[in-house]
């Protein structure tokens, strides 16, 4: 469904990406393992549409999205969950939400319902869908972030980070949520430092170092190397 080939992204003359190749499937939960400065965030950037790559090829459903204006590359039906949330704290959970519908905002009955469907998802929000984003709890302000990026309707999620900075409850949550949605159909790839709580959930992970991908395979092959677990489980 989405499949990235030999792409490679540079910040001046820092090469930030060095031909990454990886594919979600549809239905697939995808995890990017990585530490800090790794290049998820990077990975994610390029394939949205916001940052341009030196070169290499971005395919969703077999088609080529490179270079194609990030609303469009969300029309199409891939949607990111930005590292750090980025809410507009001052604006209403509701308004917050209402934004990850902009490239659908004609549809104006389709937007009523998935906003029914995402505040059935989070019924936190619902309670909460008039107050300023920005006074909820961290928990719920991922959720926000969460919810806006499914009103964009996605086919492929992806999700950067959404439990940084979270209590080991709260991460619970999240990942609780991000199963689910994946469950619902939608194809998801999630980068993580979490690895134990996201391999749990996960169909497929691959291992990033200084832009390049060094290792892929299935949660329980990644669990199970003495390398990944050092690195990033702490055993
Ligand atoms: P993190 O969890 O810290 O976000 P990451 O794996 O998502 O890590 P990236 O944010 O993709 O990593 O960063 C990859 C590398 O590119 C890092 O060395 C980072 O410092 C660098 N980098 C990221 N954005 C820029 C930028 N706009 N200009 C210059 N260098 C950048």
């Amino acid at each position: 469904m989405l499949s990235l080939e030999g792409v490679s992204l540079a910040y001046g003359s820092f090469r930030a990406l060095d031909g990454i190749g990886l594919h979600a499937a549809a239905g697939e939960l995808v995890v990017l393992l990585g530490a800090n400065g790794a290049g998820k965030s990077s990975i994610f950037l390029t394939a949205s549409g916001l940052h341009k790559p030196a070169s290499g090829s971005i395919r969703l459903d077999g088609e080529e999205i490179a270079g194609t204006r990030p609303a469009q590359i969300v029309a199409r039906g891939l949607v990111q969950c930005p590292e750090g949330r980025k809410l507009f704290p001052q604006m209403t959970v509701l308004k917050n939400l209402m934004l990850g519908a902009y490239v659908h905002r004609r549809d104006g009955a389709g937007n009523r319902s998935r906003l029914e469907e995402v505040l059935a998802l989070f019924p936190i929000l619902a309670q909460k869908k008039n107050d300023p984003a920005g006074s909820l709890s961290g928990g719920q302000q991922q959720m926000v972030a969460i919810g806006r990026a499914l009103m964009g309707r996605p086919r492929v999620l992806l999700l950067d980070e959404p439990s940084l900075g979270l209590a080991p409850l709260v991460v619970k949550q999240v990942f609780d949520v991000i199963h689910r949605i994946n469950a619902a159909g939608t194809t998801v790839l999630l980068a993580e430092q979490n690895a134990h709580a996201a391999l749990k959930i996960a169909h497929r992970a691959y291992v990033i170092e200084r832009g390049r991908i060094v290792l892929e395979g299935t949660p329980e092959t990644l669990m199970n190397n003495d390398a990944v677990r050092k690195a990033y489980i702490g055993a």
